[in-house]
């Protein structure tokens, strides 16, 4: 299996560096694993001139999985838009045709605390949200910023195919067989023909799936649903823009943003796996961060790239273990427990694994 690295910005080499030892160890065990470096983003601007180079887009081109860091600092917020590392970022989602991301929000109950609801609220949390995340308002032309009747106006196009509709749809069916077989999906159809169509292609697609119980959900009830009673949801599907917001919203259920790994697939479940948060650029360079979001984005490409679910049931195994210990980084470290560099966190892992 090749691999394609991409640490990315900020804290992003830190955190892919313990996930790499992971990696490594497995291969030490006789996996057959391929690893490959190159940079995107900030990094990517800094090499070549440009988020994503050439190179790196081949790269990933030709692996099975990428694992990504984390893109973006201060210093590139001045850049021309189209050399700001986010836009790296959303190229390769879109050269990949990475259509499908996977957010699983889960709450280890150790860390009940370190969420900001109620712990009976959470306590057992287990949601996978599934984005569609190549289509939507985010890529919808026509888009941008003129003068009309004599003032600025900024327009977007939100805007779905039925196909686009249709095999986003067929992952998260297929996921929510895997779980406990209840979809729910996400629009807003009282208000937007976009959504509108959604909701027919999903309920012709759940034909397929008898034994999934779809449901359908408005967008705004969802935002409240998932802070009111979050346990009600087994898996979620909605488009890019509602799952962009849905999704950060779920993550904080669970305590830190650290914690939270991601896929985003193509139609043959090649993927590309990063952690959900940002670079840090407060924490980066201290071995401050906190590598499990991305040493579970590896379990999630043994699970759907690899399909190597034992590995994957290993590695999530060797992080609740060392949770268990009581071993912290600071974004997740409460009293009583052991606080822990990114480093350490790493060796951790991979001692119990
Ligand atoms: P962020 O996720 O980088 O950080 C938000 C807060 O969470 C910060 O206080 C940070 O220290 C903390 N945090 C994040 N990851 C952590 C980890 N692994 N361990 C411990 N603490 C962690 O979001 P932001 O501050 O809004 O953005 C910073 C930069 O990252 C910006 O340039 C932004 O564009 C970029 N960004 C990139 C991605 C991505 O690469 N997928 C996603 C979001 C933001």
């Amino acid at each position: 299996m090749k691999i394609a690295v991409l640490p990315g910005d900020g804290i992003g080499p830190e955190i892919v560096a313990q996930a790499v030892k992971v990696l490594e160890k497995l291969k030490a065990e006789g996996a057959s694993i391929e690893m490959e470096t190159a940079p995107i983003g900030g990094a990517g601007y800094d090499a070549s001139g440009d988020p994503l180079p050439e190179a790196t887009l081949r790269l990933a081109r030709e692996a099975d999985a990428v694992l990504l860091g984390a893109v973006g600092g201060p210093q590139y917020d001045t850049l021309d838009r189209p050399l700001r590392p986010e836009r790296g970022l959303l190229r390769i989602r879109k050269e990949l045709n990475l259509f499908a991301n996977l957010r699983p929000a889960l709450l280890y109950p150790e860390l009940a605390g370190a969420s900001s609801l109620k712990p009976e609220v959470v306590s057992g949390l287990d949601i996978m949200i599934v984005r569609e995340l190549t289509g939507d308002v985010y890529f919808g032309q026509p888009r941008g910023i003129e003068v009309r009747n004599g003032e600025r106006v900024g327009f977007n196009t939100m805007l779905y195919s039925e196909s686009e509709v249709r095999r986003v749809a067929h992952v998260a069916f297929g996921i929510a067989m895997k779980r406990g077989r209840k979809l729910c999906s996400v629009e807003k159809a009282n208000v937007l023909e976009c959504s509108e169509l959604w909701k027919e292609v999903m309920i012709e697609v759940a034909k397929d799936y008898p034994e999934v119980e779809l449901s359908h959900m408005y967008v705004d009830n969802a935002a409240m649903q998932l802070i009111r009673a979050p346990k009600q949801f087994d898996t979620l599907v909605t488009g890019n823009i509602f799952g962009d917001i849905l999704s950060d919203a779920a993550s904080m259920l669970s305590g830190s943003i650290g914690m939270l790994p991601s896929a985003s697939l193509d139609e043959h479940n090649k993927g590309m796996y990063e952690p959900i948060h940002g670079s840090a650029p407060d924490i980066a360079g201290k071995n401050l961060a906190n590598p499990l979001a991305t040493i579970l984005s590896v379990a999630m490409m043994y699970r759907y790239t690899f399909a190597d679910l034992a590995t994957a049931d290993r590695i999530e195994g060797a992080v609740k273990k060392v949770i268990a210990q009581g071993l912290r980084t600071g974004d997740i470290w409460t009293e009583g427990t052991q606080k822990v560099s990114c480093s350490e966190m790493g060796d951790a892992v991979v001692k119990s694994l």
